[in-house]
């Protein structure tokens, strides 16, 4: 099995549950989703980059690293079963962040679902979800991550990460609707206050 692969990295991993943790990031290419403002537009056509072996996706992983997250562009395009397998049989915890519009094929240790509204998620994802991340870019975001939380779990994690571009305006309506419900937290990309990828 091959994946195209846009870039891996070894860093921290700035959003949602884990922040702050160290963890190897397989990003692959393609993504139809369409958010009109996705900071990688260039994972979208998943032509422009190599296929490549797993073996070699995952040759770099530090031994010391338990954390491997894909993401993408969108990873659930593709049958991650093999990938998941490799990096398992490495005594890896597989992370995946999708935006939950296909369906997921792979044995995943956590599951982080995106919705968007560009392309809705599926409810079996929701279901799911072991953290729900809903980006917020203007204050109709906050009626999406209500009307997606409905279809979670009990004990699934709820975060509200403002858009990069609108931070400072979005943040003080993260921080009264965070207080106001006290069920959801603020997520920040704070990989990006740390000037790490
Ligand atoms: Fe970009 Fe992710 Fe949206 Fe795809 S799902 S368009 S990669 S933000």
């Amino acid at each position: 099995m091959e994946y195209p692969l846009m870039e891996k990295f070894y860093t921290l991993q700035g959003e949602g549950a884990y922040s702050g943790s160290a963890a190897y990031f397989i990003r692959l290419a393609g993504c139809d989703v369409g958010c009109v403002w996705c900071d990688v537009k260039d994972s979208w056509e998943a032509a422009k980059y190599p296929k490549m072996q797993i073996k070699e996706i995952i040759a770099e992983v530090p031994e010391q690293c338990t954390i491997v997250v894909i993401t993408g562009g969108e990873p659930a395009m593709y049958d991650l079963t093999e990938l998941c397998a490799a990096l398992k049989a490495e005594g890896k915890r597989v992370h995946l962040e999708t935006s939950g519009a296909y369906k997921i094929v792979g044995n995943i240790d956590w599951l982080c679902v995106s919705p968007k509204k560009f392309k809705a998620p599926l409810i079996e994802n929701l279901n799911n979800a072991d953290e729900l991340k809903v980006v917020v870019f203007n204050k109709s975001d906050l009626k999406w991550a209500i009307e997606n939380a409905v279809n979670t779990k009990h004990n699934c994690k709820y975060y509200l990460q403002p858009e990069w571009s609108v931070e400072d305006k979005m943040i003080p309506i993260i921080i009264d609707f965070v207080k106001e419900t006290a069920k959801w937290q603020v997520s920040l990309q704070s990989h990006k206050y740390l000037k790490i990828p």
